[in-house]
């Protein structure tokens, strides 16, 4: 059945309508990709979501569900007012500038709020992630076998990679002060993603605590505000993050974070465990709300 037709748009909002969802559906996106860039000019083009695709993906929460922001959550965790029937948050992973330039409009249009959560060590250097640079070298099979190694041979194969990017490339990430302009629009929350995006669980514990806190200690120096928020860069239970690194999060302060398991975060999940429904380039409306509404039931 085709999903993208406008009319099966509409019966999946309508049996959206119906739901009440037991938990919060929380999308992951990486960047957006402006409407006029050709296709198969960036690495991992996938999960950089068209412009204005994403801007239909946030009309269709706002007309069929109920968007919210992380403190909305809280609240509602903390007992202070109950959730919506179908609660949706927006989230961002890495820290693409694209989210400053084509989705914070997209947000400001329609009264949303998001998380972005921000490998903070290539913002601070004004570099591309170490992914996007490997995969600009060498292709993208070569990120994943990097991905398999220990810390310490990872280190040493990024080492050197050529990562310099112009700010108006859609691998760039936002710039320090970016950052602070996202924090202080109030609608967008600042969360950590660690420094250098490694792969947490194969690293050492201190080398993973000083991760997240350089993370941490970025943003409260760019923002003014305390990390709260996290999610573990690549997010798979038990492979990519431990017990351990579930623990130093919670140490650095996050009280939400978010993991690359696919699902809809049910009421008494563990905080530091939310799954989310990762949002590519293929995602239409109706694939959207049919996953918000019925494809974890
Ligand atoms: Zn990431």
């Amino acid at each position: 059945m085709p999903l993208n037709k406008p009319p099966i748009a509409a019966l999946f909002g309508w049996l959206a309508r119906r739901r009440t969802l037991p938990g919060v559906a929380v999308l992951c996106y990486h960047g957006l990709r402006c409407d006029r860039d050709p296709e198969g000019v960036m690495p991992f083009e996938g999960i950089h979501v068209r412009a204005s695709t994403f801007a239909a993906h946030c009309r269709a929460i706002v007309r069929y569900a109920h968007p919210i922001s992380l403190d909305d959550w809280r609240a509602s965790l903390g007992g202070e007012r109950a959730l919506p029937p179908r609660p949706v948050v927006i989230t961002f992973d890495d820290g693409y500038r694209s989210v400053l330039t084509e989705g914070l409009p997209v947000l400001e249009a329609l009264n949303l709020s998001a998380a972005v959560f921000v490998a903070t060590g290539a913002v601070a250097r004004n570099e591309m992630l170490w992914y996007d640079a490997v995969a600009s070298a060498r292709g993208e099979p070569a990120v994943e076998a990097l991905k398999s190694l220990s810390h310490q041979e990872w280190a040493k194969a990024i080492d050197g990679v050529p990562c310099a990017v112009s700010r108006s490339d859609p691998r760039a990430l936002l710039t320090p002060d970016e950052v602070a302009h996202l924090s202080a629009s109030g609608r967008i929350e600042v969360g950590g993603h660690t420094e250098n995006h490694p792969i947490l669980a194969r690293a050492p514990r201190e080398v993973q605590a000083a991760e997240i806190q350089a993370c941490a200690d970025a943003i409260e120096r760019w923002t003014g505000r305390r990390m709260r928020a996290f999610a573990y860069p690549n997010g798979r239970v038990g492979l990519d993050l431990s017990d351990e690194t579930r623990q130093l999060v919670a140490a650095a302060g996050a009280d939400l974070a978010f993991t690359a398991e696919s699902g809809l975060a049910r009421r008494g999940a563990d905080r530091l465990l939310l799954p989310r429904f990762t949002i590519t380039n293929g995602v239409t409306v109706a694939h959207l709300l049919n996953r918000i509404a019925r494809s974890w039931s």
